[in-house]
C-alpha cells in the first residue's frame, strides 16, 4: 500500500508567481479529498495570519483526508503550527553538507540536537512529525542514515526524503531509499523534483525501494520544474506495479482544470494524462488503427481519467479519415473526392497550425465536392 500526500497547496503554491486565494485553496483540499487522496500538505503557518485562517477552514471541513501543514525545524514555525487543526507537521532541515554549511551556517551536530530537542516539541502538541530532510539527495549517505535514526529515537514517524533540486535520477532513489528502508522502521516519504524531467520516475524508483509515502501535486505544479504530477504518479503505480492508491483517477480532468484555473498555470497541451491533445489522433495510420481495434493505439482507457479519444483531421491524415469524419458530418464524400479536400485540409493545417474545425470544414466540402458534384 502506498499513500499519497499530495502537496499542491505547499509546495505547488510555492511555484514562483502563483498565489491561492482561500476559496481557491479549500475548493483545491476538498475536490482532492473527495477523489480519495488520504493525505493533504495545505501550508505554512509561519507565514502568517492569513494562511493560518485557511489552513483552520481547511481543518474544519472535517475531510477524511490527512492534513499536513510545513515548517522549518525551528521555534517560531512550530509554534505558529499549534492550534491549526492539522493532524501531521512536516519540520523541514537541511540535512547537505552543503546547505548546513552555507545555507543554516551550523553543523551536522547542530543539525542532529534540533531533531532532538523539535521532533519531542512537535509530539507534544498532539501531531505526527515528519522530518523532511531538505537537500537529501546530496547528503552524505552515512549522515542521512544517522538522521533517519535519531528521527526514529526522537518518535519522529516519518522521514521525508527531500531531492531538493532534483538531481536523482530512479538508480541512485533507489539506491538512497533502499538504504533508508533497511537501517529504520520509519515511514518513508518521497519527494522528488522535476528539474531533468525524472520527478515520476523517481518517485517510481522510490516506491519500488520500499517508500511508503509519496508527495505529488496536480499538474506537476511547486518550485521550479515542479514536482511529481499526481495523475501521473497514480496512474503508473496503477498500470505498471499493479497498485491501487485508493484514488478516483476520472476526477483527474476536473482536479486538473481547477489547479489550472486557480494557479494561473494553464496546462501543455501534451502534459500526459490531462493536457488537452494527448487523447487527440490524428495521424492516418493510427486513427485508422484506433478505430478497428482501440487496443492498437491505446495505452489506457481515457474513460479512466474522465476522458475521451477525440479523432481529427490534419496533415497526417489519410482519405479514409476524411471520408468517415464527412460521413459523420452527414455530408459523405467520394472516394475521388477525398483527396482534393485532404489537400485542402493540409494547406490549412500547416498555415493556421491548427486542425480544421467543423465549419472548416463545411466551407472545404462547399469547395471542392460540393461544386464537382
Ligand atoms: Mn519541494
Amino acid at each position: 500500500m502506498i499513500t499519497i500526500n499530495d502537496t499542491t497547496l505547499r509546495d505547488g503554491e510555492q511555484s514562483a508567481g502563483v498565489a491561492f486565494t482561500s476559496e481557491e485553496k479549500i475548493a483545491i483540499a476538498q475536490a482532492l479529498s473527495d477523489a480519495g487522496v488520504p493525505e493533504l500538505e495545505i501550508g505554512i503557518p509561519v507565514m502568517g495570519e492569513e494562511e493560518r485562517d485557511v489552513i483552520r477552514a481547511i481543518a474544519d471541513l472535517f475531510l477524511p483526508s490527512g492534513l499536513m501543514v510545513w515548517g522549518r525545524m525551528q521555534a517560531d514555525d512550530l509554534r505558529a503550527v499549534a492550534h491549526c487543526g492539522a493532524d501531521m507537521v512536516n519540520l523541514s532541515i537541511p540535512v547537505s553538507d552543503l546547505q548546513i554549511k552555507h545555507k543554516i551556517r551550523k553543523d551536522r551536530a547542530w543539525v542532529l540536537d534540533a531533531i532532538r530537542r523539535f521532533v519531542p516539541e512537535a509530539l507534544d502538541l498532539r501531531m505526527e512529525v515528519c522530518v523532511g530532510c531538505e537537500d537529501a539527495s546530496r547528503a552524505d549517505l552515512d549522515f542521512l542514515l544517522q538522521v533517519a535514526e535519531t528521527v526514529q529515537e526522537s518518535g519522529g514517524s516519518r522521514l521525508r526524503i527531500a531531492d531538493t533540486l532534483g538531481v536523482l535520477d530512479p538508480f541512485s532513489t533507489h539506491e538512497l531509499i533502499r538504504s533508508l528502508r533497511s537501517t529504520v522502521d520509519l515511514e518513508i516519504e518521497m519527494h522528488a523534483h522535476n528539474d531533468l524531467g525524472l520527478a515520476t520516475a523517481n518517485t517510481l524508483a522510490a516506491v519500488k525501494a520500499g517508500a511508503t509515502h509519496i508527495n505529488t501535486t496536480v499538474n506537476g505544479l511547486g518550485e521550479r520544474a515542479g514536482n511529481a504530477p499526481l495523475e501521473e504518479a497514480v496512474m503508473a503505480l496503477h498500470h505498471l506495479y499493479g497498485m491501487d492508491t485508493g484514488i478516483d483517477t476520472q476526477r483527474f480532468a476536473q482536479i486538473s482544470h481547477l489547479v489550472a484555473q486557480a494557479s494561473g498555470r494553464p496546462v501543455p497541451a501534451n502534459k500526459s494524462i490531462v493536457g488537452a491533445a494527448v487523447f487527440t489522433h490524428e495521424s492516418g495510420i493510427h486513427v485508422d488503427g484506433l478505430v478497428k481495434n482501440r487496443v492498437n493505439y491505446q495505452n489506457f482507457d481515457p474513460a479512466e481519467v474522465g476522458r475521451s479519444h477525440h479523432l481529427v483531421l490534419g496533415k497526417h491524415s489519410g482519405n479514409k479519415a476524411v471520408m468517415r469524419a464527412y460521413e459523420d458530418l452527414g455530408m459523405p464524400v467520394e472516394d475521388w473526392q477525398a483527396g482534393p479536400i485532404l489537400a485542402r485540409i493540409r494547406r490549412y493545417a500547416s498555415q493556421s497550425k491548427r486542425t480544421p474545425g467543423i465549419s472548416e470544414l463545411r466551407k472545404f466540402y462547399q469547395e471542392i465536392a460540393g461544386l464537382t458534384a
